[in-house]
């Protein structure tokens, strides 16, 4: 077994049951294979370990890796041709993005999270069209990425049956069209009628195929309620119970969802969803925007987990969530980039920050966040929203060596007040140029802005020349199709009391 000790100035090992985060001085970490064995102070470890490799030194701090808790797709909507819009007029818009090659995609977009620190993402893919094979293949050739990178990745294909343009049946949607727009809506559409049991055989056949990559969980995606009938509700119950594999549901992103959630059941999404078995500690509920007191407290009680994607709701309208009442109940809140952040990117440090930042209401005594918080959320919070639960998101004897080392350095030059806590110091003040070293399940896969095992500049390089050619005919077509049902859809929701 590979042995190496990661040495720093600090190591910010996790957090209390108080919420205060342990940090260790002048320690170590003994790494041994893809687990960590032994953390302590540095002289006793090397005195132990003589001769065993080190890693890191003078000048740096570790953290556990950072969790991306939502996270769909590599290049950015915006960036293929999908400008922001209300959520709800997002699913059209989205129609005109030019396509991709799944693994260049893949890359992209884990390249951003890993130089920003994050060892670890929840994909949740969405949208994958065709047979049952094509879904596989797909997810394949994703999955194969961060394996070839060197990342660690939960990975899910979303369940859906129903509801795929608008909160409302695809055949009344397409009936409601003008003419010349119903034969290619529903060709359209029909791209992602997978039936139900065939999802569910994707998720079994994933499960089984990599059932050995120690980088990589397959979990559930039971995509939202207006998407899933109550059989599917059922199904995604049943597929938890059988295999424990955990769930991320997106779950009243905007008011539309909610408005949704009342007409078809009367009352609310979660507690809907909550009455076939599916919200306990398995499930995290991804948005949650506009849960409800009684839904936060309903979720907490069943020891569910949230995660926040604060960017995400601001581009696309969907509100603020109120993260402070969900910190109050004692939920676990995770960090979700979903498709991407502010600076459309997938920046973890930036949207740490801004987590940090824009839940502190105006008023002397009203909470915010603090920075201890907004790092738990990203480190051990996320890690429950993922299989490898208990595994990561802290650094300890016998879990995952998952570790970033940050230059302090970078971090607080020309000058920093020494007075100032260490975690706040990072939250507020740590940019992407300040991680040195990135490790992963022991190996080193990020080092000084270059990746060990994938050259960077050779995929970016084959991504612009894929995409400097012309939209090809169906990409043409989708544009335009894009732009057309833009109104009917706006129209659906005209008179929704929101
Ligand atoms: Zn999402």
């Amino acid at each position: 077994m590979t042995e190496s000790l990661v040495v720093a100035d600090k190591i910010v090992v996790g957090f209390g049951s108080d919420g205060s985060p342990e940090i260790l001085e002048d320690a170590a970490i003994l790494i041994s294979g893809a687990v960590i064995a032994a953390i302590g102070p540095a002289a006793t470890l090397r005195r132990a370990h003589p001769g065993v490799q080190e890693i890191g030194g003078r000048g740096l701090v570790a953290i556990p890796g950072l969790i991306n808790a939502h996270h769909h797709v590599g290049l950015t909507p915006f960036q293929l041709g999908a400008r922001d819009q209300p959520l709800e007029l997002w699913f059209p818009e989205r129609l005109a993005m030019r396509d991709v090659d799944p693994r260049l995609d893949t890359l992209f977009s884990a390249f951003e999270m890993l130089a920003s620190g994050v060892t670890t993402v929840q994909h949740l893919n969405s949208r994958a069209p065709g047979d049952t094979e094509a879904v596989i293949r797909r997810s394949d050739a994703i999955i194969g990425a961060y394996v070839e990178l060197g990342m660690r990745a939960s990975y899910s294909f979303a369940l859906r049956d129903q509801n795929r343009m608008i909160y409302e049946a695809d055949e009344i949607f397409v009936a409601s069209l003008p003419e010349e727009l119903r034969g290619p809506t529903a060709a359209y559409l029909a791209g992602f009628g997978l039936p139900l049991t065939e999802q569910i055989s994707v998720f079994h056949t994933l499960r089984d195929r990599w059932a050995k990559a120690p980088l990589i969980g397959i979990q559930i995606a039971p995509s939202n309620l207006h998407w899933l009938s109550d059989a599917a509700l059922e199904s995604a119950a049943r597929m938890a119970e059988q295999t424990g594999a955990p769930m991320h549901m997106h779950l009243l992103e905007t008011p539309y969802q909610a408005e949704y959630a009342r007409r078809r059941t009367g009352g609310s999404a979660l507690a809907h969803v909550d009455s076939f078995g599916l919200v306990g500690p398995q499930l995290t509920i991804g948005h949650g925007v506009w849960m409800t007191p009684d839904d936060i407290g309903l979720l907490a009680d069943r020891g569910g987990c949230l995660c926040h994607n604060c960017s995400s709701n601001l581009r696309l309208k969907s509100g603020t969530a109120d993260l402070n009442g969900f910190l109050a109940s004692g939920l676990p809140v995770a960090i979700g980039m979903d498709e991407a952040g502010i600076n459309d990117d997938r920046d973890m440090l930036q949207e740490m920050r801004l987590v940090l930042t824009l839940h502190r209401g105006p008023g002397h005594a009203t909470p915010g966040p603090t920075a201890a918080q907004v790092l738990r959320m990203a480190t051990e919070h996320g890690a429950a929203t993922t299989p490898f639960a208990g595994r990561i998101g802290r650094l300890a004897p016998g879990l995952l060596a998952d570790i970033v080392l940050l230059d302090w350095r970078a971090v607080t030059w020309p000058h920093q007040d020494p007075g100032l806590a260490l975690v706040d110091v990072l939250v507020r003040r740590a940019k992407t140029g300040a991680v040195r070293r990135v490790l992963v399940g022991g190996e080193t896969v990020y080092l000084e802005g270059q990746f060990t095992r994938i050259d960077r500049d050779a995929v970016l390089e084959e991504i612009a020349c894929a995409l400097a050619a012309p939209r090809n005919k169906v990409e043409l077509a989708m544009k335009h199709l894009a732009k057309a049902l833009h109104g009917p859809v706006a129209e659906f929701y005209r008179d929704w009391p929101v």
